[in-house]
């Protein structure tokens, strides 16, 4: 199965494809997470990245749309994949039709995570991740089980984004609504988007993504 988690930041698309990894076997692809990695690793995109990140703005599209094609190839994407922060424009879904009908592949469904923009400003500010595995945690919404330990792997590591402050958040809020909340309508007339309610807790999303799943 192929599916994208469509929703703003804070919605809790890398939580539910983290989820959905482990119980179906399909892989994320988070681009934010890869340009992370580029960026960590100091490397050409990475560099040209950087402070466009920084500012909660957008990279250009021929980077995302690159990375997404050489991922689409991996081997470890035969059981399916989750985009997860891709596509993020017209341009850029456009360029995902045409990649996949390239490459023989489809879209099962396009999962819309729905929250208030307050609740989401709220879960990014108390985001954070451990620094040796990468499991997400929030200050209020998912402590470890054993504060400051985490849950995963045992580290007493954490890291909280750059880009995840008050003032960031609401410029990228304006960015996806300008730029990213079309695609809702862009999926809606092609009969694969499915929206489910992003503001229930982390376990009842699932079960709302399940039974979007069982239905594809
Ligand atoms: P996204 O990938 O869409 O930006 P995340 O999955 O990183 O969002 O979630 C943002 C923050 O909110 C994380 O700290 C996460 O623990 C928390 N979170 C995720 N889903 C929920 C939920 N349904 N209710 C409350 N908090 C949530
Ligand atoms: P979140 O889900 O919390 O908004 P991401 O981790 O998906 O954040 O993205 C972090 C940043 O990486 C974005 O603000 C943007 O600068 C860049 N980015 C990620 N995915 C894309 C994309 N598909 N197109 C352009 N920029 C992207
Ligand atoms: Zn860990």
């Amino acid at each position: 199965m192929n599916i994208i988690l469509l929703g703003p930041p804070g919605a809790g698309k890398g939580t539910q494809a983290k989820l959905i990894e482990d119980r179906h076997g399909m892989k994320q692809l988070s681009t934010g997470d890869m340009l992370r990695a580029a960026v960590a690793a100091g490397t050409e995109t990475g560099n040209k990245a950087k402070a466009i990140m920084d500012r909660g703005e957008l990279v250009s599209d021929a980077i995302v749309v690159g990375i997404i094609a050489d991922r689409l190839d991996a081997p470890d994407v035969k059981k399916g994949f989750i985009l997860d922060g891709f596509p993020r424009n017209t341009a850029q879904a456009e360029a995902l039709d045409a990649m996949l009908s390239g490459k023989g592949l489809k879209l099962d469904a396009v999962v819309e995570m729905k929250v208030d923009d307050e609740a989401l400003v709220e879960r990014i500010t108390g985001r954070y991740t451990c620094a040796k595995c990468g499991k997400g945690y929030h200050d209020r919404f998912q402590k470890p089980e054993k504060s400051g330990v985490c849950d995963v792997c045992g580290s007493t590591d954490f890291t909280r984004r750059a880009d995840d402050n008050e003032k960031t958040v609401r410029d990228r809020l304006a960015v996806y609504n300008k730029q990213t909340a079309p695609l809702v309508a862009y999926y809606g007339g092609r009969g694969t988007l499915k929206s489910i309610d992003g503001m229930a807790d982390i376990s009842e999303v699932t079960r709302q993504i399940e039974d979007v799943l069982k239905g594809v």
